[in-house]
Parts: structure tokens; C-alpha cells; sequence
């Protein structure tokens, strides 16, 4: 192994003296160096040594032109041979070259006259100890591309988990926000229903037998209602879950950016002139395929997205709505040039009732664009920039779906009905049975689920209206028993919003339709119109 050294390495010799360098070769190749190159001229040492790459140097001190020392210092400076060991050959022992040789970079000496076993011995020793050296280094560096390729993989592997992370958090925030919104509009909802419902009821009579004022009163009052309901309506729109009969037909993205663009018109373009500003909507609109969509919504969306997007200008700007293929879907993005958000506001604005408008905002329209959007299985990203602008990015899945669903019809049923009526709430009964006996409609109420069943079974019953949480049997529970008794009669379920979360949209069984709360008097009549047709196909209507 020891020879193997000896046989691969290149080794240079420089020494004037044309004899010294002979012996040394001889010496060296009858030990099995194949590779040596001698020269006396030392000022071809540095030359050489870059054309030849030696693996050690044997070097002579005593030289004209350069002497050792300087030949030293000249392999000091040029070379990045981490170790190139130089062992220098010499006559002149003394202590004080010693030290300045060895200061100088040489790693060994030996004597001349030369012992030849000797020489041999401390040249391989040199070239075991660089062998050893360039291995470590050669593994070194092998583990640092280790380290690094691993760094970066782990890098990447942060990176992707920070950013899955974050949307994780937003996705459940919005969600426990939902959950809330949820929870406090089912409330709302039985005090509006109470409110507006009897709020109707009195309306005629009042307007027949009461004071201008009364009427008036009541007036603001079945408005402000009107107002709230519309609140609690928006509500919905972000947290509530897409139900499995929305209806969703093929839409052009295109066709919907023209139609809002001009109907938003008014709204920037008043403004433009108002305040002396410049606002200018353009569209960058490309061939995009069909996605399966309500359009009002859609219209909705952008509206909201253009209506910020002018809020955002106070000073004028541009806002650019564009379309384009991505994926298996279509990009929908809204551009302005406005004052832009924050960080935090960006977090944040997807969130009911969180606005910077002060009074003038209510803080739900991307509520309302959000909800929209993951009900039709899109996605929103926003990228803004304070003082810059900002980017709404929707994407949505494109359908190849060319079949159109008949959106439903709100007439009403034109004969009388038998309604069973089932509510916890005596007060909600009372009023569903004011508005079906306004329709001419007969009706009969009971309490809780058992009473209704008993009723259900004594009574022949065209129609049951029932609500959903009620105490030891609940709305989807009574549908059920109901049907086992007479599986053709259709049931509508009530449901508080809050209830529909539970649901997820699934239809339950038993259940022919579900409406939620508060009811008005034409969401009755259109759910037991729809209802009755679907028991009965040919129900004919006013
Ligand atoms: P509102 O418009 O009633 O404030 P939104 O839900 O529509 O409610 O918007 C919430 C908030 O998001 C706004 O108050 C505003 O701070 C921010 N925002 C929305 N769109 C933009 C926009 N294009 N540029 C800057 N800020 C915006
Ligand atoms: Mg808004």
C-alpha cells in the first residue's frame, strides 16, 4: 500500500545541480515512481509546477536566480493546493535555517549527502499524510453538499409547512367565525320572524283602523326589521354551506365582467365627477372556458370587488378587471390602484364586519364575495400593497356541463290546503297559521313531535310545516315518522341558521324541502307551492 503512494504520485524535483537531480530520480523510480519531473533552471519552478501539478516538492535551498526560500514563498502565494507538502533537500543544517525553511512552508528535510532509504521513507510519509489530507477533505466537502442540499430541502419543507400553516389558521378563523355568525343570526332570526311577522299581520289593520302616526311607527319599525333581516341575509351568504339543489348553470366570466362593469357604472363614474377624480374601469378579458355558477352571485362578487376598489381611490386610479385560462379553471382577478392594505387588514378583510370604512362600511361584502366563491369551490388570493394597489384573484373550476336547470318557479298553490304545523315556539305557529289562513289555507298546530304525530294520525293532512331543533323529537325525526305513515305527504322543514351548519346542505331524508328562517309570507307561499308540486306534479297554480 505504502508503494502504491509512490507509484501514482507526481513528484517535482528542483535542485541546479543536474546530478543531485539524476540521483533523485534514480532513487525515486527504482521505488516505483513512474511520475517525476526534475528541473535545475529554479526560475521554472512556479511554471512547471502549475503545468505539472506535483502531489510533493524536493527543493533545493542553495539556487541562482530563486533560491528555496523564495521558491517557497512563491508556491505560498499562487497555490490552493490546501496541502502540498515541500520537502526540502540541503546541505546546511544549521538551527536558523531549519526555522526559516520551516517557517517558510517546507513540511520536511532531508540532508545531502542524501541517505537514500532515508529519502524514500519521508516522501512517502509526506505523500500517506496528503492522502490522508485531500480524503478528509474530499469527505468535507462531500458533507457539506450534504448539508446543504439538506438545508435547502428543509428550507422548502418550512417554507411549504409556514405557508400551509397560515392558511390553515385563516381557514379556521373564517370557519369559527362562521360557526359564530351562525350561532347569533339563529337568534336574531327568531326575534326578526317575531318582529316582521306580526309586523306584516298589523300593517293592513292599521292601515285601515289606525293614526297616521301608528302607521307610520309601524312603518319604521317592519323596516328596520327589513334592514336587519338583510344583515342577517348577508350573514348567511358567508358562512352558510352550499346546498345540493343550488342551482348552477354554465356561466361566461366574460359575460358577467361586461354586464357588472356597466351596471357599476353609475357608481364610479358619479364619483368621478363628484369629486373631481379620474376613475377608469377597463377589462382585459381572454377566452376562457364555462364555469358552473349562479350568476347573480358571480354579479355580486364583482360588484362588491369594484365597489372596494373605487372605496379604495379616493384620489382616482385605475381598476382593471381581467380573465384568463388557468388550470382546469378561470382566473378572475379585480386590479386597482389604490391606497392598498396592510398586512393585517389583508388577513383580515375577508372577515365579517371587519371594514376601515368607519360608518361607512358594514364590513361584509368580502364576507359575502368569500362565501360565494367557496360555494362554488373557488379560491380567493389577494395580493396588496400600501400606497400601490391591490390584486383580487378568483379562480374557479370550469365546467363542461351544458345542461341548464330550470330555475324554480314562485307561484302559488290556487287550492286550500289541511296544514299541520309544528313548532316549539306557540308564538312562530301562531304566525305561520296567520299567513296560510290569509291563503285561505286550514291549519293545525301542535307543540312537540308526539302531539304532532297523534294529530298527524286522527287528521287527513295535505301539507306538514315543521320546525327543526324542538325538544325529544326533532323537525328531521317527525318528517321521517311522518313518511312511514304517509310517505306521499310533503314535509318543509324550518330550519335557524344555525342549523344549517349541522346540515351541509344535504337534503335529509323525509324532508322535501328546507327553508330557513325568519319566513316572510312570500317565502311561504313560494316553499308550499314548490313543495306541493313536487308531491303532486300537477298542482296548478294562480
Ligand atoms: P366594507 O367595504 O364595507 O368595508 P368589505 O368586506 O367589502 O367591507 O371590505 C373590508 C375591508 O377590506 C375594507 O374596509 C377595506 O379596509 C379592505 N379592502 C377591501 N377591498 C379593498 C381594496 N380594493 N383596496 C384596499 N382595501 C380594501
Ligand atoms: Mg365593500
Amino acid at each position: 500500500m505504502a508503494k502504491d503512494y509512490l507509484t501514482e504520485a507526481k513528484i517535482l524535483i528542483v535542485d541546479d545541480e543536474p546530478s543531485n537531480v539524476r540521483l533523485l530520480e534514480r532513487i525515486l523510480e527504482m521505488s516505483g515512481c513512474k511520475n517525476i519531473r526534475g528541473i535545475t533552471d529554479s526560475r521554472q519552478a512556479l511554471p512547471t509546477y502549475f503545468d505539472f501539478e506535483p502531489d510533493i516538492v524536493l527543493l533545493d535551498l542553495n539556487m541562482p536566480h530563486f533560491d528555496g526560500f523564495a521558491i517557497m514563498q512563491q508556491l505560498g502565494m499562487a497555490v490552493t493546493d490546501d496541502f502540498l507538502p515541500i520537502l526540502v533537500l540541503t546541505a546546511d543544517m544549521t538551527s536558523e535555517t531549519r526555522r526559516r525553511a520551516l517557517a517558510g512552508g517546507a513540511k520536511d528535510f532531508v540532508i545531502k549527502p542524501l541517505d537514500h532509504t532515508e529519502v524514500v521513507l519521508r516522501i512517502r510519509n509526506l505523500l500517506e499524510t496528503r492522502l490522508l489530507h485531500l480524503g478528509m477533505q474530499r469527505q468535507n466537502s462531500i458533507l457539506e453538499d450534504q448539508v446543504r442540499e439538506r438545508t435547502a430541502r428543509l428550507e422548502e419543507a418550512l417554507n411549504e409547512l409556514r405557508s400551509t400553516q397560515e392558511h390553515i389558521v385563516k381557514q379556521e378563523r373564517l370557519r369559527a367565525l362562521g360557526m359564530m355568525a351562525g350561532g347569533i343570526a339563529h337568534d336574531f332570526n327568531n326575534a326578526l320572524t317575531m318582529m316582521l311577522g306580526y309586523g306584516e299581520l298589523l300593517l293592513p289593520w292599521l292601515q285601515q283602523n289606525g293614526s297616521p302616526r301608528e302607521q307610520a311607527y309601524l312603518n319604521h319599525i317592519v323596516s328596520a326589521a327589513q334592514d336587519a333581516t338583510h344583515v342577517v341575509s348577508r350573514l348567511r351568504e358567508f358562512y352558510r354551506p352550499a346546498e345540493n339543489n343550488e342551482i348552477r348553470l354554465p356561466v361566461d366570466l366574460n359575460e358577467i365582467a361586461t354586464q357588472v362593469v356597466a351596471l357599476t357604472a353609475p357608481k364610479w363614474k358619479n364619483r368621478s365627477r363628484a369629486d373631481g377624480v379620474q376613475i377608469e374601469v377597463q377589462t382585459d378579458l381572454r377566452d376562457t372556458p364555462l364555469v358552473a355558477a349562479n350568476a347573480a352571485e358571480l354579479r355580486e362578487v364583482l360588484t362588491n370587488l369594484i365597489f372596494n376598489a373605487v372605496d379604495a381611490m379616493p384620489d382616482g386610479g385605475h381598476v382593471t378587471i381581467a380573465t384568463m385560462p388557468l388550470g382546469d379553471g378561470v382566473a378572475l382577478t379585480v386590479t386597482d390602484t389604490g391606497k392598498g392594505m396592510t398586512e393585517d387588514e389583508r388577513e383580515r378583510c375577508l372577515e365579517p364586519f371587519f371594514t376601515t370604512k368607519g360608518e361607512g362600511g358594514t364590513g361584509l361584502g368580502l364576507a359575502v364575495v368569500y362565501g360565494i366563491i367557496q360555494r362554488h369551490g373557488g379560491t380567493i388570493e389577494i395580493a396588496s400593497e400600501k400606497g400601490v394597489g391591490t390584486t383580487f384573484a378568483i379562480h374557479l373550476p370550469a365546467t363542461t356541463e351544458e345542461r341548464c336547470i330550470a330555475t324554480p318557479i314562485t307561484l302559488r298553490v290556487d287550492r286550500t290546503l289541511r296544514v299541520l304545523i309544528v313548532d316549539d315556539q306557540e308564538i312562530i305557529c301562531e304566525l305561520i297559521a296567520e299567513h296560510l289562513a290569509t291563503d285561505g289555507h286550514t291549519t293545525v298546530s301542535a307543540a312537540r313531535g308526539h302531539d304532532a304525530l297523534e294529530i298527524f294520525r286522527t287528521g287527513s293532512f295535505d301539507l306538514v310545516i315543521t320546525d327543526q331543533s324542538m325538544p325529544m323529537m326533532n323537525g328531521v325525526q317527525l318528517a321521517a315518522a311522518i313518511k312511514a305513515i304517509s310517505p306521499e305527504t310533503p314535509v318543509v322543514l324550518l330550519t335557524g341558521f344555525g342549523e344549517e351548519i349541522l346540515a351541509v346542505g344535504a337534503r335529509p331524508t323525509g324532508v322535501d324541502l328546507v327553508i330557513g328562517k325568519p319566513v316572510s309570507h312570500a317565502d311561504l307561499r313560494r316553499a308550499i307551492f314548490q313543495a306541493m308540486e313536487r308531491a303532486e306534479p300537477l298542482a296548478s297554480v294562480a
